[in-house]
């Protein structure tokens, strides 16, 4: 797992072009989850995410991803989760002090980010972890929020 995600930051690019590509995939199928009641799709989509997440990122399924803005770097790979940026303990050749055979996700997240076109969302102030999400699937939440904000749900809304 460890090198696959450390491949996958190398390849930070190419994960951020797919993504692009796979997000209004699932936005569009917003009717599908809507139909088959977000509980339910939940299940089956928190499935496929756990699956491939787990096998690219490391994911730990803390349910607010924030791949896109950490250079493909999963923050909750940080011994500290830090979310916004290294601790103070970063050793000289850019390993966790904590797991010292391994590189701090903030200096990979430093380099994805480097190489992808929206990299400067690194900048970008990350809200603290909700732990009440934690195993839920960000899929789905991009999905449904991108739904509920679509013109039609809100001219749905004054309809009334
Ligand atoms: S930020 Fe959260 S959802 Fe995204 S890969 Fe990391 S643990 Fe998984």
């Amino acid at each position: 797992m460890y090198s696959i995600r450390r491949w996958v930051v190398r390849h930070a690019r190419f994960f951020e072009v797919t993504y692009r590509l796979f997000e209004p995939v699932v936005v569009k199928l917003a009717p599908l989850w809507k139909w088959m009641g977000y509980q339910r799709a939940e299940k089956t989509v928190n499935t496929l995410e756990k699956f491939s997440k787990e096998l690219l990122f490391d994911c730990k399924m803390c349910g607010q991803c924030a791949l896109s803005s950490t250079g493909m770097s999963c923050p909750m790979n940080c011994p500290k989760s830090m979310r916004n940026g290294p601790c103070g303990g970063v050793l000289q050749n850019g390993n966790c002090e904590v797991l010292p055979d391994k590189r701090c996700v903030w200096v990979d997240a430093w380099e994805g980010s480097k190489k992808m076109q929206g990299g400067g969302e690194i900048h970008a102030v990350q809200l603290p972890v909700d732990h009440r999400l934690q195993g839920s699937s960000s899929w789905l939440r991009v999905a449904r929020k991108a739904a509920e904000e679509a013109p039609q749900h809100k001219r749905g809304e004054h309809d009334d």
